[in-house]
């Protein structure tokens, strides 16, 4: 069968598998828990790929991975947060294992990519900045019709740009990183010191959980029940990120921007300022087409529609 590949998503705590059509369509699909060695993730991730083949009748397809973690040209995962590996040589392994071809690379990179050729970016023919906003915010960057890694493999972490230097320090170390300030985790922390700084009503939606307990998803919930003060926090997320989003276009100049992740359960309430922020600051605003700033469409299944699709893609890195 043309144009089919295997694509896998290897997440924390989860493997999602599924066998996709060039055109970004799962013919089928499995789900496990993620194997908690290295040995035994190589093993599951074999045997995923074996049966799709077996069970559609195929020739061996093209295998594509996407994992969290910092991974190399080489398909190394050099680290992953929250995956049992370092230094693990996850392409070679499965290429000597599967005798195939098979891409590894980072999950966000992988999402980027699907998004890109099969969802909110599908329209787009050359370039793409995608960014998920989720408990952090990544990132992926197509330019030129390819996914870019960088000289180590290492690019579009866009969630580590610097927006506010001396403001809220960041999980990687650095303050005012735009994942400081516009991600799930930002926007409780923002609700949190508004509760905390007595700026927002007694008895309302924020003021009433334990401020230790107020989530992101709570101040969405809130919005939408048309409580004010949600909707200003979800609103200084917003500007934050279209602030992020106005350095990233003024960089990269791309077709669009794609932005998906958790938090965009909070959708326009979330976008319509950032579009805002970003229109005010673009360098040549008023002279330029504005990129437009859209939401993601393949929700979780971005990373295992993207790996397939670039391991069909096959590109040479840079
Ligand atoms: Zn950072």
């Amino acid at each position: 069968m043309a144009g089919v590949a295997v694509g896998l998503d290897v997440g924390g705590t989860k493997l999602a598998g599924g066998l996709v059509a060039e055109d970004g369509s799962v013919l089928d699909r499995v789900r496990h828990d993620t194997p908690d060695t290295p040995d035994a993730i190589v093993e599951l991730v074999v045997s995923v790929a074996r049966n799709f083949q077996t069970r559609h009748n195929l020739e061996p397809v093209p295998v594509g991975v996407g994992a969290a973690g910092l991974i190399d040209t080489e398909g190394t995962v050099r680290y992953a947060p929250n995956l049992p590996w370092a230094d693990f040589p996850l392409g070679t392994v499965l290429r000597s294992r599967l005798d195939r071809p098979v891409t590894v690379d980072n999950d966000a990179n992988v999402a980027a990519w699907g998004e890109y050729r099969a969802g909110g970016g599908r329209d787009a023919h050359r370039s793409l900045v995608m960014l998920t906003v989720g408990t952090g915010v990544g990132g992926g960057l197509v330019l030129e019709d390819r996914l870019v890694r960088g000289a180590g493999g290492m690019a579009g972490e866009l969630g580590h740009i610097t927006v506010l230097e001396g403001g809220p320090r960041c999980p990687c170390g650095a303050t005012g990183c735009l994942e400081a300030l516009a991600s799930g985790t930002a926007i409780a922390r923002i609700a949190r010191e508004r509760v905390a700084g007595g700026q927002i009503p007694p008895g309302t939606a924020l003021a009433t959980p334990p401020p230790d307990e107020l989530s992101g998803k709570q101040v969405t919930i809130a919005a939408y029940a048309g409580d004010r003060a949600a909707v200003d926090v979800l609103a200084t997320a917003g500007r934050w990120l279209g602030v992020g989003i106005a350095s990233l276009v003024a960089a990269f100049d791309p077709e669009v921007v794609v932005v998906g992740g958790g938090a965009m359960q909070a959708g326009d309430l979330l976008l319509a300022p950032a579009r805002e922020a970003c229109a005010a600051r673009l360098i040549g605003r008023g002279h330029r087409e504005l990129a437009p700033i859209v939401p993601a469409v393949l929700g979780d299944d971005a990373g295992l529609i993207g790996a397939a699709l670039l391991a069909l893609a096959a590109q040479p890195w840079y």
